[in-house]
C-alpha cells in the first residue's frame, strides 16, 4: 500500500524506515491503502543504498514513539539495555496517527525517485524508473479511460468485453482488475491482429501461403510482439480476471496444442462459462540466444505455426470474453515459477503418469515426427523408404510418396516449407 512503511532495528541506537516514494513525496495524500505503484510480491530492483539519509537525529520523544510502535507490533521479543525502556508505552502520550509524522522524513529527498541506467562489461545495459520498472510498458499499454465506462450498459472500463454491469459495478475499486492498462483480452486480441499483420493474413493471404512461406523474420516478429505486451515487469496480478456471480469458470492445464487444446477447451465450453488456459507462446525475454525465438528463430517455426493456428481458432472465444490465455506467471516472477515448479516435484515424487495419458502424449509426438518426415525432400524420402523397404518397385515408393505429401498437404497444422534432412533420421 502506498502508505506503507517499514521499520528495521539496525542496533540499539539506529533503525532504517523504508518509505515508498509516493507517500513521502505527498504524505497528505487522501487515500493510503492503495496499493502503490508498480507493487508486487518479491520483485527485484535497485535501490541506491549511498542516498539513504543518515544525518537524522531522533529526540527524546520520537525515540520512544518508535519503541511504542516496535513492541506494538513485535511478535516474540523486545530487548533493552535498561529495563525502563520496556515500556515505551508507559512515556508515549499521543495517538497512533502521530507514529506517522515521526516516521516521514523531512529532507534531502531530492535524492530519491528518477532513473536508473545500468551498463555491464558485456556491454549490456539496464534500466529501471522510480518504482523498479524496466520496460516502459506502463506507457504504452497505457489505456485512456472513457468518460462512458461506468454506465451500467455500456462497456466495462476493464476491458473484458462486457457491460458494466455484469463486470466490475459490484467490484470495490481496488478489488478490479486495472483500468489504467490494458487487459489480458485486450492484449490477447491486440496480439491477434499483430499476428495477422506479420503474416499477411489481413492482406489477403491464405493459411496455405502461410504454411508455405512462414519465414525465420516472421516468427521473430511475431515473438517480440508478444514480448512487448507481456514486458518482464508485467503485474500479472492486476490484470487476470476477478471472480464474478454467476461465471463458472475451468482452469485447462494441458499442453497448449491445436490438436488437443481446440477439442479440450471449445469442448468444455457448453458445461463452464469461461476457461483459462496457458498461453502456448514463449516470451523471449530473458531466454539464452541459443533458445530464443527472437534471436534463433527457425527451431521455433513448427511451433509457432501450431500457436498461431490455436491462437486464431480461439481468437472469436477471446473476443467473446469465453476464453482467457494467461501467459505463465514465472515469466514475471521467476521466484514465483520455481518455487511452483520445486512444489510440483515434490508433488509427483514417485507419481507414474497414466497410462492413458502417456499414450496421447506419444501419439502428439508420432504425429509431429510424422509430419516432419514427411516434410522432408521427394530425394531424401525416396531414399528412406528404399532403405527401409528394398523389395519396393519405383511404382510403389512414387505411391508412398505421393501419399505422405497429400496427408502433409491436409494437416493444418503442418509446415509445407520443406526441411533439412537432420542426422538422426539419416541414421534411423
Ligand atoms: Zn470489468
Amino acid at each position: 500500500m502506498i502508505g506503507t512503511q517499514t521499520v528495521f532495528v539496525l542496533d540499539a541506537s539506529t533503525c532504517l524506515i523504508l518509505t515508498h516514494l509516493e507517500y513521502a513525496q505527498d504524505p497528505e495524500t487522501p487515500n493510503l491503502t492503495v496499493p502503490r505503484t508498480h507493487a508486487r510480491y518479491r520483485g527485484q530492483s535497485l535501490v541506491r543504498t549511498d542516498a539513504f539519509i543518515r544525518k537524522r537525529k531522533l529526540s527524546r520523544d520520537e525515540v520512544i514513539t518508535i519503541n511504542h510502535l516496535l513492541k506494538s507490533r513485535a511478535r516474540r521479543y523486545v530487548a533493552a539495555a535498561n529495563k525502563e525502556w520496556l515500556y515505551p508505552e508507559r512515556s508515549f502520550c499521543g495517538e497512533w496517527k502521530d507514529i506517522a509524522q515521526v516516521l516521514l522524513p523531512q529532507h534531502e529527498l531530492w535524492r530519491f525517485g528518477g532513473e536508473i541506467y545500468v551498463g555491464h562489461a558485456d556491454g549490456s545495459t539496464q534500466y529501471q524508473d522510480a518504482f523498479g520498472r524496466t520496460s516502459g510498458a506502463h506507457k504504452y499499454l497505457q489505456r485512456e479511460r472513457r468518460a462512458t465506462d461506468h454506465g451500467p450498459n455500456n462497456f466495462c472500463g476493464c476491458g473484458s468485453g462486457r457491460k458494466f454491469k455484469h463486470c466490475c459495478k459490484d467490484l470495490l475499486e481496488s478489488d478490479r482488475p486495472s483500468w489504467d492498462v490494458y487487459g489480458i483480452r485486450e492484449r490477447n486480441l491486440m496480439f491477434c491482429n499483430a499476428v495477422k499483420g506479420i503474416l499477411g493474413l489481413t492482406a489477403g493471404k491464405g493459411w496455405d501461403d502461410v504454411r508455405r512461406e512462414l519465414s525465420d523474420e516472421q516468427v521473430k516478429r511475431i515473438h517480440e510482439a508478444f514480448g512487448s505486451l507481456w514486458p518482464e515487469d508485467t503485474d500479472l496480478v492486476e490484470l487476470v480476471p476477478r471472480p464474478r456471480r454467476g461465471a463458472f469458470r475451468a482452469v485447462y492445464l494441458g499442453a497448449s496444442d491445436p490438436r488437443t487444446a481446440e477439442a479440450t477447451v471449445l469442448g468444455w465450453l457448453p458445461y463452464f462459462d469461461e476457461v483459462v488456459l496457458a498461453h502456448p507462446f514463449i516470451n523471449p525475454f530473458g531466454m539464452k540466444p541459443d533458445f530464443s525465438p527472437t534471436k534463433s528463430p527457425s527451431q521455433y517455426k513448427a511451433q509457432t505455426l501450431k500457436n498461431v493456428l490455436l491462437l486464431l481458432t480461439l481468437e472469436p472465444y477471446i473476443r467473446s470474453g469465453y476464453v482467457h490465455l494467461i501467459p505463465d506467471p514465472g515469466d514475471f516472477n521467476p521466484h514465483f515459477g520455481m518455487s511452483a515448479l520445486q512444489m510440483a516435484k515434490e508433488r509427483t515424487a514417485g507419481w507414474k503418469a497414466a497410462q492413458g495419458s502417456v499414450d496421447a502424449l506419444k501419439a502428439l509426438a508420432k504425429d509431429d515426427h510424422g509430419r516432419f518426415l514427411r516434410r522432408l525432400p521427394e530425394s531424401s524420402l525416396r531414399g528412406l523408404i528404399r532403405e527401409c523397404k528394398p523389395e519396393a518397385s519405383d511404382a510403389q515408393i512414387d505411391a508412398a510418396i505421393a501419399y505422405m505429401k497429400s496427408s502433409l498437404a491436409a494437416a493444418p497444422y503442418a509446415l509445407l516449407v520443406l526441411c533439412r534432412i537432420p542426422r538422426t533420421t539419416r541414421h534411423a
